[in-house]
């Protein structure tokens, strides 16, 4: 690179630098937020537990409600449960070929009564919501009831929720949503599911 190029690099980085303070600057705002992950793409659980830890790291007090995979094991669950975090699991196993909607649609209101009292206690930091996409397109949970509670949460307090097809009303209330996109996954491939790396 010639000088004149390095210099003309330079100065272009330097106000690039410049925009990007001044908008670090704007942002005062401080508050709870509600993140959504979702998408067809593997990483949403993960991501989602991974900022669980991240915060239970900064001594945040956090909570997780899992509301399909119960019955199977968790790695992170493994760890946070040590680490004191509570869990609220749909006991009854709810499975995709399920016939019993009104027990699937019980122990979906178990676990959010549970989740419930979190969103309304203001000793809690963050509430993870695993897989509650699923309650409300399959209708074992109401909407309105759910964004009504995420709405009335203490002000400091984070929400993360996982799943696909996210409902439209959840990600008008989110302040941040991310899409994770399938490229490819080894599934395809004929390889099941591995310990350590899918659950
Ligand atoms: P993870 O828990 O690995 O972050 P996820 O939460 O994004 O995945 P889910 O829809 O909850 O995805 O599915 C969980 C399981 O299904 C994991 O074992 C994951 O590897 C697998 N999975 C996720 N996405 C796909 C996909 N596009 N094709 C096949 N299997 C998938
Ligand atoms: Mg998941």
């Amino acid at each position: 690179m010639s000088q004149r190029d390095q210099d003309k690099h330079k100065a272009r980085q330097q106000r690039l630098k410049e925009v990007v303070d001044a908008k670090v600057a704007e942002a005062q705002v401080e508050r709870g937020l509600v993140l959504v992950l979702t998408g067809n793409g593997k990483g949403k659980s993960t991501a989602g537990f991974g900022t669980v830890l991240r915060a239970v790291g900064h001594g945040l007090n956090c909570a997780v409600a899992q509301f399909i995979k119960g019955e199977w094991p968790c790695g992170e669950r493994n760890v946070l449960e040590k680490l004191g975090v509570p869990f609220h699991i749909m006991k009854t196993g709810f499975t995709w070929n399920t016939q019993d909607r009104e027990g699937d649609t019980r122990a979906a209101e178990a676990v959010w009564a549970a989740v419930a009292q979190d969103l309304a206690n203001p000793a809690v930091d963050m509430v993870l919501l695993d897989e509650l996409t699923y309650m409300l397109s399959l209708h074992y949970l109401d909407v309105d009831t759910v964004v009504a509670a995420i709405e009335a949460r203490p002000e400091h307090q984070h929400v993360v929720i996982t799943g696909r097809n996210c409902h439209r009303r959840l990600l008008e209330l989110a302040d941040t949503v991310s899409e994770i996109a399938p490229v490819k996954h080894a599934f395809e491939a004929g390889i099941k599911a591995q310990q350590g790396l899918d659950w």
